[in-house]
């Protein structure tokens, strides 16, 4: 069983299209780890998108704030502006669906699904203390995360060392690969499909293949400059059009 694992996708339908598109063919199933909206110019296209073709999907805080499920407090003023903006475009239909989400984390196949981390579908992580946090709170051995919209993750040997799992050289449309160990225990994240922050603009996600035990990362360039014009014309805040663009 070879499983498509999407994440952080905020509404951009460049950035999914494309990533579908080079995905096809390469995988069974689909995966999603949440915040399908927020931020970007088409919430309704891509709910719609994801709601047809992933088995599982898992609400992310975003996906919870545009719903009313959350004030969005806790947010700053630029991602807040996109939620009143996003809440204010949806169906009713992509609402409630939305609102019926189930939080994570969710068992698929031996693995665990979560948005943020194990223990708090709102929790970042970003360094060793949050992985190892996460690591003690996970049930399964291969855990997938979103949320921070950094690809990569880390593993946890047998005799307790954690490594961080760097993916930094991805050619464009071409795997990094990691290979699971049955002495390690493993935190992936596939990356943000629309709006990545680990300094790297192209879209991300990940291929995890059961049967050879292992998780192909990928990187895809997608035309960003549809998107910011969307955005632009919806009248988001400028600096989320930009970030776009480099990745951050
Ligand atoms: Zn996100």
């Amino acid at each position: 069983m070879r499983y498509l694992i999407l994440s952080d996708i905020h509404s951009n339908l460049e950035a999914l299209e494309k990533s579908l598109a080079l995905a096809e063919g390469k995988h069974d199933q689909v995966l999603c780890l949440g915040d399908l909206v927020g931020y970007g110019p088409d919430p309704n296209a891509v709910v719609s998108l994801i709601q047809r073709l992933a088995r599982t999907i898992v609400r992310g805080n975003h996906d919870k704030a545009c719903c009313g499920l959350s004030d969005a407090e806790d947010f700053n003023f630029l991602a807040r502006a996109a939620t009143e903006w996003t809440r204010s475009q949806l169906t009713p239909e992509n609402y409630e669906f939305l609102r019926n989400l189930p939080a994570g984390p969710i068992p698929v196949d031996g693995i665990e699904l979560v948005h943020g981390s194990p223990f708090d579908e709102d929790e970042y992580i970003f360094d060793s203390l949050g992985a190892i946090q996460a690591f003690q709170s996970a049930d399964a051995s291969v855990v997938f995360f979103g949320h921070s919209h950094h690809q990569g993750g880390f593993l946890l040997t047998a005799d307790k060392r954690l490594q961080p799992i760097s993916l930094s050289t991805i050619k464009d449309d071409e795997p990094a690969t990691v290979t699971f160990r049955d002495d390690a225990r493993f935190l992936l994240n596939p990356g943000s499909i629309g709006q990545p922050r680990d300094g790297d603009p192209r879209a991300a996600f990940a291929i995890l293949d059961l049967d050879h035990q292992r998780v192909d990362f990928y990187r895809t360039p997608y035309d960003v400059a549809k998107t910011q014009e969307k955005m632009r014309a919806a009248g988001l805040p400028e600096p989320l059009i930009t970030r776009l663009e480099i990745g951050r």
